[in-house]
């Protein structure tokens, strides 16, 4: 079934009735926040069979999880080899397994049975900006041989015979990633939770928490809440309940939009049938509802009208696909995304009774399904394999100063990997010049009969033309998505 990104369901346009909470409640489990995060805990702790009630102070999928492209990627923000040197290599596997688990967790509850509408398709495209292809083969090597996870590298000219732009060089392909309705998949995964037993209130903001007993007590404007344990699922939102844990967050609000249709030359320029992702986590983007294009790009450390970046979207798939015009923009969408500074989600046990579940930047699809299925396991099984979160502490992301800092680095980065890109661009024009020169110099010299003379020695090839001869190098080429910070 196609995607169908014009018409919204009742739930997404907020027409069905929101329950508030208005009387007082027990349960063993609060969580807050409706988000992808507190969503997944509801759901796999009601399947285990705890009683869950989530609060949620505006609506469900208010915030990013309503607002997102529905890529499903394993990994993380951070990339795998600073995993690596980070935690070592038997821990980052670990992680790496479950995150991947979180990816299969969304494919099992994201069918159309479950969730009608959602349309999954299999296969995402990881695009370099940059000519290294190199070093594509070491990152292949380690994801395949050591990660247990399916990747096909793809030379350059494949990438172009897919996407007709020079903008991109080698590819990374995910055959076992998927992408699925990102706007509906809250609100389905919202759906299962309730069918699971877990109660969802809406319109209510938790204000505050007394965490100290071992019941505790959760205060919202109407009533009040007595659980045994609860989960700060609130993302850069929580606010008061706990505001030193919200300034560990950098907030990055980004922006998405969808074109108008574009008809089947939106295929002959965009044959690749999946998500597409740059690998300096710039562009994100894939062909929806048949003919029409959907693209987040820009982001932002203050919040900002998604209409406002109508333009800029425009502008930017007409600088990568020059052949699609000024595509016009007829949908905009966006929201705030918390990233930590060290790059990982936030998943642990503050204290007895007290989790937290948030920081999922970019990638929040895997990693807020695997952050459920590890603290809902974790308080009903007692499995605790969450602590290998516990290297990636709360980390204060600088509250306003951070913010502004954090607005300059992902400029920098961006700029810096967008130069890179252009450089690369150039080196390629130049060395295709350099070819044409010498064809013409060996025909004018067959021309005056002068036979072959000698040339000045060529260039080396370029990576993707010595294809497989290349050596593995240490570090690899198409970076996992990185946060600008
Ligand atoms: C444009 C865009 C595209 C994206 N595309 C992708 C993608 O393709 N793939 C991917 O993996 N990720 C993607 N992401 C990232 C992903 O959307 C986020 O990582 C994820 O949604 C975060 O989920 P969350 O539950 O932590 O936060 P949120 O969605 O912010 O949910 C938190 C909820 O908690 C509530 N809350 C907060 N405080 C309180 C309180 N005190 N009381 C009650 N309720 C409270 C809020 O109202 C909010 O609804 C994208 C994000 C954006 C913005």
């Amino acid at each position: 079934m196609s995607e169908t990104f014009t018409s919204v369901s009742q739930e997404e346009a907020g027409l069905r009735e929101r329950t508030r909470l208005s009387f007082e409640l027990d349960a063993d489990i609060c969580v807050i926040g409706a988000g992808l995060a507190g969503l997944s805990i509801a759901l796999e702790a009601a399947r285990l069979g705890a009683s869950v009630a989530v609060l949620e102070g505006r609506h469900i999928g208010w915030n990013a999880s309503g607002n997102q492209l529905g890529t499903v990627m394993p990994g993380f923000a951070l990339p795998l080899t600073d995993l690596i040197e980070r935690i070592g290599f038997e821990d980052a596997r670990e992680l790496w397994a479950l995150s991947k688990e979180g990816a299969e967790f969304v494919r099992a509850n994201a069918t159309e049975e479950n969730m009608p509408g959602i349309a999954p398709s299999d296969g995402v495209l990881e695009v370099s900006n940059v000519d290294a292809g190199d070093r594509l083969i070491s990152r292949l090597q380690m994801l395949n041989e050591d990660f247990d996870t399916e990747v096909e590298g793809w030379q350059v000219d494949r990438v172009r015979e897919m996407l007709k732009t020079d903008h991109y060089f080698h590819g990374v392909y995910y055959p076992r990633a998927l992408q699925v309705d990102g706007r509906k998949y809250v609100h389905g995964l919202a759906a299962l939770a309730r069918r699971a037993g877990a109660r969802i209130f809406e319109d209510t903001p938790v204000v505050s928490i007394d965490h100290s007993g071992i019941r505790k007590r959760i205060v919202t404007p109407s009533a009040r809440l007595r659980a045994t344990h609860i989960v700060l699922a609130g993302n850069i939102h929580l606010g008061a309940p706990l505001r030193r844990l919200s300034e560990t967050l950098l907030p990055v609000w980004r922006y998405a939009g969808i074109t108008a249709p574009l008809g089947e030359r939106v295929h002959e320029i965009i044959a690749f049938k999946g998500s597409v992702m740059d690998s300096d986590g710039i562009d994100h983007f894939r062909i929806v509802d048949g003919d029409r294009l959907m693209w987040a790009s820009p982001e932002t450390t203050w919040a900002a009208r998604p209409e406002r970046f109508a333009g800029s979207v425009r502008r930017r798939i007409r600088s990568i696909f020059p052949e699609l015009g000024n595509a016009e923009i007829t949908e905009t969408f966006g929201g705030a995304t918390g990233h930590t500074v060290h790059g990982m989600p936030q998943i642990g046990q503050l204290r007895k009774g007290l989790w937290v579940a948030s920081g999922f930047g970019r990638q929040g699809m895997n990693t807020s399904a695997m952050a459920g299925q590890l603290i809902a396991r974790s308080i009903l099984w007692g499995d605790d394999r969450w602590k290998l979160f516990s290297p990636f502490e709360l980390v204060w992301a600088g509250g306003a100063t951070g913010r502004v800092a954090g607005q300059l680095v992902g400029i920098w980065g961006r700029a810096s990997s967008a130069a890179a890109g252009s450089l690369a661009r150039y080196r390629e024009r130049a060395r295709v010049k350099d070819r044409e020169r010498e064809a013409r110099l060996a025909e004018a010299n067959r021309a005056a009969g002068t036979g072959p003379r000698r040339l000045p020695p060529r260039p080396a090839p370029a990576p993707e033309h010595a294809a497989q001869g290349v050596k593995p190098a240490a570090e690899p080429a198409v970076q996992d998505q990185s946060v600008s910070q």
